[in-house]
C-alpha cells in the first residue's frame, strides 16, 4: 500500500466526517427546547365528541438517558409515577381499583394501575442487576387489544426506544388527570411497554447480548403447529461450520440445530468480506498497558480493505453480507446464536405461555418494535415484519375495514415484508436472506397459539383476531459509517476480552487455562453511541415525535377496527 495512497484516502475520510457532522452534534442535554406534539386524539366517553389536543414535553432531556441503569430508574420510577397519579385521581380509575399497590401481585386486566415487573438477563460486578422490565397499562384489553412497545432489542438503540417510552408514560399520566378530554383506559388498548429487552448489549453501547448474539438474528421460526419453542429439544446432530455439503434448505426446521444443519454459512455472502468485517489484527502487540485498537485501525483501515471489497462485489452486495446474519462464526458480525437466547424466551413465555390476555384472548395485537440505525437521519421507516388475521367461520373481511397504514399518517415510510413481500423501504434493501427477525418469530408465535385455540373450539365467535407486528426504525448516519462503527465495536470488544482472557488465565491459578472467564469484564463501545444514539437535538426531537405519534394512531386503529370487527 502505497504512502500516497493512504494520505489520499485519510483526507477523503476527513473530508467525509466534515460532511457529516451534523451527526455528531452533541450540545449537552440541558439546552434541548420543548417537544410539542401536536394532533392527538383525546378519547372521550362520547365518541361524537372527539378532539384534537396538543401536549408539550417541557423536560425533554430527562427523557433521554446515557446509561442502561439511569433508562431502567427512570422507566421504573415513571411507571410509580403513573400509579401513584392514578390513586391521587380515583375519579379517573375504571373497573376494579386495586388497593394492593405491590407491584409483584399480578393485576387483572381490569385493574387501572400499572403492573411491573423485572426479569433478570444477567448480573454485573457492583453495576446491579441488569434485567428485562415490562410495565403494563391496563386498558380496555377485550374490546380494544393490546398495543406493545418494546425497546433495546439491539441494546444500544434501546436509548431511542426508552426515551420513547419515558414520554409514553408522561403522556398518559398527563392525560389520566384530566378531566375532559383524557385518553381514558377505559377507551384505549391495554399497552405492554418492554424496556431493554437486550440489557446487557444497552449497558455495553452495543447491539449484541451477552453471547455476542444479535436478537433479532435468533427467533428461527420452528415448523409443527404448536406455539412452543424449546431450543433444547433439538436433534443433536452436530453441525459441522466448513461442511459446505449442506442439507437442502427448505424454509422448515424442526429445531434450532436443524436450521443450522440447512443453513449454508455463505448464503448471503458474509465469508467474501469476513477480511472486511473481522479482520485479522495483532493481539499481541506487547504493549499489555494499551488496550485500545491501532491508529491505523480507528483511521483508515477500515477504507483501506473496503474500498478494494467494494470495487469487486458492490456495495449492494457488501451490506446484503453484513446484515443477513450469520451462524457459524461467534465472534463475527451479525452472529444469530446457536440457540434461542433467555430474552427471546423471556418474551415467548410472556406472551404466549404466562399472559394469554396479550396474545390469545385479545382481539388484536400491535407490536411495535423500536430500532435505530438504518434509513433517513431521524425519520421513522416502518416495515411490517408479520400479519395475522384470523377470521372465524363465516366472517369475511369487510371492504370497509380499517387499515393500519391509513393511520400511520407520520411515518417516513410503511412497508411491508409479510408473506414472501420483500419490503421496498430504502431502509431495509438486502433484508432478504435474514432469519430469526424477532417480529416474524413474535407473529408466527401468534399465528400458531390463535390457530391452536381456534381448532380446540375456544374461538370467540364474535369476531375476527388481528396481529400487526412492525418495526419502527429511525435513521441515523449513513449505513457505510454505520458498518465501519460496527466493525470497529466488534473488533475492540473481542480484542479486549481476548486480552481479559489471557489476563485471567495467567494470573488466576484457579482460572488458568480457562479462556471464557469473564468476571471482572467490564466494556462500553466507544464506536457504536454515535452510530445508533445521536445527541443531536433535531434527532431527539424527531425521534420523540414520531415515536408517541405511532403509538397514538396505533391506539386510534384498534378504536376504529374494534368498530368495525363489531359491527
Ligand atoms: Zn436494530
Amino acid at each position: 500500500m502505497s504512502y500516497f495512497f493512504q494520505i489520499v484516502i485519510m483526507a477523503l475520510s476527513v473530508f467525509v466526517h466534515q460532511l457529516y457532522s451534523k451527526y455528531y452534534d452533541s450540545t449537552p442535554c440541558g439546552s434541548d427546547s420543548p417537544i410539542e406534539i401536536d394532533g392527538i386524539w383525546f378519547l372521550d366517553d362520547d365518541d361524537n365528541d372527539r378532539q384534537r389536543g396538543g401536549y408539550i414535553f417541557q423536560d425533554t432531556c430527562a427523557l433521554f438517558s446515557s446509561e442502561y441503569f439511569e433508562a431502567r430508574e427512570k422507566f421504573r420510577n415513571a411507571v410509580k409515577k403513573y400509579n401513584t397519579t392514578l390513586m391521587n385521581n380515583p375519579t379517573t380509575t375504571t373497573g376494579t381499583s386495586n388497593s394492593n399497590s405491590d407491584a409483584s401481585v399480578a393485576a387483572t386486566a381490569e385493574t387501572a394501575h400499572a403492573e411491573l415487573w423485572s426479569s433478570l438477563v444477567a448480573v454485573m460486578d457492583g453495576n446491579g442487576p441488569l434485567t428485562l422490565d415490562v410495565a403494563v397499562l391496563p386498558g380496555n384489553t377485550k374490546e380494544l387489544g393490546t398495543i406493545v412497545h418494546s425497546s433495546g432489542v439491539h441494546g444500544v438503540e434501546g436509548y431511542a426506544g426508552s426515551a420513547i417510552q419515558l414520554a409514553l408514560l408522561e403522556l398518559l399520566t398527563w392525560t389520566s388527570q384530566k378531566s375532559e378530554g383524557k385518553i381514558d383506559a377505559e377507551h384505549r388498548p391495554t399497552i405492554v411497554m418492554v424496556h431493554a429487552v437486550n440489557p446487557v448489549g444497552m449497558n455495553q453501547y452495543r447491539r449484541c447480548n451477552e453471547n455476542n448474539v444479535d436478537l433479532n438474528r435468533n427467533g428461527i421460526i420452528l415448523s409443527g403447529g404448536e406455539a412452543n419453542h424449546d431450543s433444547k429439544n433439538g436433534d443433536s446432530v452436530d453441525v459441522d461450520n466448513n461442511n459446505n455439503n449442506k442439507i437442502h434448505d427448505d424454509g422448515i426446521y424442526a429445531s434450532f440445530q436443524d436450521f443450522l444443519n440447512k443453513r449454508d454459512p455463505n448464503i448471503a455472502g458474509y465469508d467474501d468480506f469476513r477480511h472486511l468485517f473481522v479482520p485479522e489484527i495483532d493481539t499481541d502487540n506487547g504493549d499489555e498497558s494499551n488496550d485500545n485498537l491501532s491508529l491505523y485501525e480507528t483511521t483508515i483501515g477500515f477504507y483501506v480493505r473496503a474500498i478494494p471489497a467494494l470495487a469487486k462485489h458492490g456495495m449492494a452486495a457488501l451490506k446484503r453480507g453484513m446484515v443477513a446474519g450469520q451462524y457459524h462464526h461467534p465472534e463475527g458480525l451479525n452472529y444469530g446464536g446457536q440457540e434461542l437466547q433467555s430474552s427471546v424466551q423471556r418474551l415467548f413465555d410472556t406472551f404466549v405461555r404466562d399472559r394469554p390476555e396479550f396474545f390469545r384472548d385479545s382481539p388484536h395485537v400491535l407490536w411495535i418494535d423500536v430500532h435505530t440505525g438504518l434509513g433517513a437521519f431521524g425519520k421513522d421507516s416502518v416495515v411490517r415484519n408479520a400479519h395475522i388475521e384470523h377470521n372465524p367461520e363465516g366472517r369475511r373481511n369487510n371492504e370497509d375495514d380499517p387499515e393500519l397504514d391509513d393511520y400511520l399518517t407520520t411515518a417516513y415510510s410503511v412497508t411491508s415484508s409479510v408473506d414472501g413481500e420483500r419490503s421496498t423501504a430504502q431502509a431495509f434493501k438486502g433484508y432478504d436472506l435474514s432469519k430469526g427477525m424477532l417480529m416474524e418469530f413474535l407473529g408466527d408465535s401468534y399465528r400458531k397459539i390463535i390457530t391452536l385455540q381456534s381448532d380446540s373450539g375456544g374461538d370467540d365467535d364474535r369476531g375476527s383476531k388481528e396481529g400487526i407486528f412492525l418495526v419502527q426504525e429511525f435513521g441515523t448516519l449513513p449505513s457505510i459509517f454505520v458498518g465501519r462503527a460496527l466493525i470497529l465495536d466488534n473488533l475492540l470488544y473481542h480484542f479486549r476480552k481476548n486480552r481479559h482472557h489471557r489476563r485471567r488465565s495467567n494470573t488466576n491459578e484457579e482460572g488458568r487455562g480457562r479462556r471464557d472467564d469473564d468476571e471482572g469484564f467490564s466494556y462500553r463501545s466507544p464506536f457504536l453511541g454515535y452510530a445508533f444514539y445521536p445527541q443531536s437535538t433535531e434527532w431527539r426531537s424527531s425521534i420523540i415525535r414520531r415515536g408517541v405519534a405511532i403509538v397514538l394512531q396505533g391506539m386510534e386503529y384498534s378504536t376504529a377496527r374494534s368498530k368495525s370487527r363489531l359491527s
